[in-house]
């Protein structure tokens, strides 16, 4: 059922500062204590791990081992490649069995380009050196070790953390917030994480708040978590600048935009992020990997995940390197194949069906969900809009989703984003509560790909006009540049012709002289010849 949409001012019990509320939002039923009965247990150590090289936002990483390769468990085998990317490091000792693409937990259904190990079974862990005294790191540095880690946010996005903790120049960070607010049905990796390690966590956020100086924390947990409320309240008992908030259950407080909201009262623009209002958010499974990161020395190589469903054999919390095959979690679970009838990954609400059980489990796997046709029956038939405004009382961002739904539907793409297509965080609450059964979200994931696709083609038409432009400027400098040579050669041949004219009249002149000067020495012989006297007057001469 959703909840009014006027926001206004709630506190929870035992909670020491107020709390505002966003628009919308729905309450589906929690299906979490199928899966909290149990303590976290480790998954078996696989056979074989495949490890996609693409298991975050931003760029795929960059293999550093080669087939045939010995590996040791934390060592690095693909660094980031860019700003936006993430390092992965082998979850087991063993040897790099290849290099190639397998199937992955994608929407697509298509394969990616992974490392694949075959483990030794001794788990020999590479060389490492935990950090004794983190306050004695500067906040810089500690960024770049947490990226070496390879941590990225497990909240389910992916986003390499590094990058969430560098405000930039001049950002003052007044709120950490520690999302521990899981509001996804069936999803309690983060809940069992805050029961099981809330002394790890707390190392976490005092790193974190070092990396950010941020003012304070606050670490938020929905009231369907009394345990994990209980245990963290305990833990922070005797710190001074991280609270506990308890907020009341409803979906998708978890979502970056609403839980600032929430929490802060602000509200974060559009197109803006939470650090423009003073925010920066983490999972706290990201505080835990970052407390394994800093005081460990130990990269991201595994996490909790959340198996769960009613074709599931048990139902639990396991911890499991990256890499191990689905099928072998639905196999130590006890799934009935028989009756498997869908297979997700993450939420009911927010979660993909996969095509298959070989895929691995990567970094943002935080549930596998396996259900049989009476816990979710297949999707009914989509009849028409009958316009009753539903999808729009519970849109968590206010949007118009009918709006959306008929110029996505008309592919009228640029009326689509007029009615801010780009905001919706695709919460499916608008999908949830619809009469008629529309896939609302898969029509804006629909309408979504087709205006990256056109702009991805207006690049690369923008790009080849460029290259036209330029080639034609190029031709008609060579052009201008050419004319210019001829131009001055042309001068360079008259200035030449000029001087030479001048050059012959000169040597003429010479050559003239210089007969005249040989016939008149010629003649003075020849009148010597013809008067010897003058040569005896000469001789007498010589004589005297
Ligand atoms: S809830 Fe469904 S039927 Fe109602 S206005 Fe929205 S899209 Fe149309
Ligand atoms: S999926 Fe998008 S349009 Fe629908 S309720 Fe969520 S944010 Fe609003």
């Amino acid at each position: 059922m959703a909840l009014s949409g006027s926001a206004g001012q709630e506190s929870g019990p035992g909670v020491n500062a107020k709390l505002w509320r966003f628009h919308g939002g729905v309450h589906p039923p929690q299906h979490k204590a199928e899966s909290t009965g149990a303590p976290v247990r480790r998954a078996r150590l696989p056979k074989r791990l495949v490890l996609p090289l693409h298991q975050h936002i931003g760029e795929a990483a960059e293999p550093v081992v080669v087939k045939g390769e010995q590996v040791l468990k934390g060592q690095m085998i693909a660094r980031a490649n860019g700003y936006v990317s993430a390092a992965v490091h082998a979850p087991t000792s063993g040897v790099v069995l290849d290099i190639g693409d397998y199937p992955v937990a994608h929407p697509s259904g298509l394969s990616a380009s992974c490392i694949v190990i075959e483990s030794d079974g001794e788990e020999r862990w590479v060389e490492r050196t935990p950090v004794e005294d983190y306050t004695a790191i500067n906040p810089s540095h500690m960024r770049n070790m947490i990226r070496e880690a390879g941590i990225v946010g497990l909240g389910g996005a992916g986003f390499p953390s590094f990058i969430k903790l560098n405000p930039g120049p001049g950002k003052v960070v007044d709120t950490l917030i520690l999302n521990g607010i899981e509001c996804e049905p069936y999803i309690t990796c983060d809940d069992m994480l805050m029961r099981e390690r809330p002394q790890d966590i707390i190392a976490g956020i005092h790193i974190l708040r070092h990396a950010l100086q941020a003012k304070e924390c606050v670490i938020a947990i929905e009231d369907n978590k009394p345990d994990a409320y209980r245990i963290m309240s305990e833990a922070v008992a005797s710190e001074e600048k991280i609270r506990v908030a308890l907020c009341p259950t409803i979906y998708p407080q978890g979502s970056e935009k609403q839980l600032v909201q929430v929490l802060t009262g602000k509200e974060v623009p559009s197109n803006g992020l939470p650090i423009h209002v003073g925010v920066v958010l983490h999972n706290v499974g990201t505080a835990y990997a970052v407390h394994r990161a800093i005081h460990l020395n130990e990269p991201l190589i595994s996490r909790y995940v959340t198996i769960t469903g009613d074709a599931m054999g048990q139902t639990c919390n396991l911890e499991v390197l990256f890499g191990t095959p689905i099928i072998d979690l639905l196999d130590e679970c006890a799934a009935d194949m028989a009756r498997l009838d869908r297979l997700i990954v993450g939420g009911p609400m927010m979660g993909f069906a996969m095509h298959t059980v070989n895929a691995p489990v990567v970094k943002t796997t935080n549930c596998v969900l396996a259900t049989t046709t009476q816990a979710m029956p297949a999707a009914q038939t989509a009849m028409p809009c009958i316009r009753c405004g539903a999808c729009m009382d519970v849109c968590p961002v206010n949007l118009l989703p009918q709006q959306l739904y008929w110029h996505s539907h008309a592919k009228e793409f640029e009326r689509a984003q007029e009615y801010s297509l780009f905001d919706c965080i695709e919460c499916g609450c608008c999908a949830y509560v619809c009469p008629s059964n529309i896939p609302l979200v898969q029509y804006y994931r629909y309408a979504k790909a087709e205006i990256w696709a056109q702009e991805r083609e207006k690049d690369r038409a923008d790009l080849a006009r460029r290259r036209h432009e330029f080639r034609i400027e190029r031709m008609e400098r060579e052009k201008a540049e050419r004319a210019a040579r001829l131009q001055k050669k042309k001068a360079d041949v008259a200035a030449g012709g000029t001087k030479q004219k001048g050059d012959d009249k000169d040597s003429k002149k010479n050559a003239i002289q210089a007969a005249v000067e040989r016939a008149r020495v010629k003649k003075e012989a020849v009148t010597n010849e013809a008067d010897p006297s003058s040569e005896v007057e000469d001789s007498d001469k010589k004589l005297d």
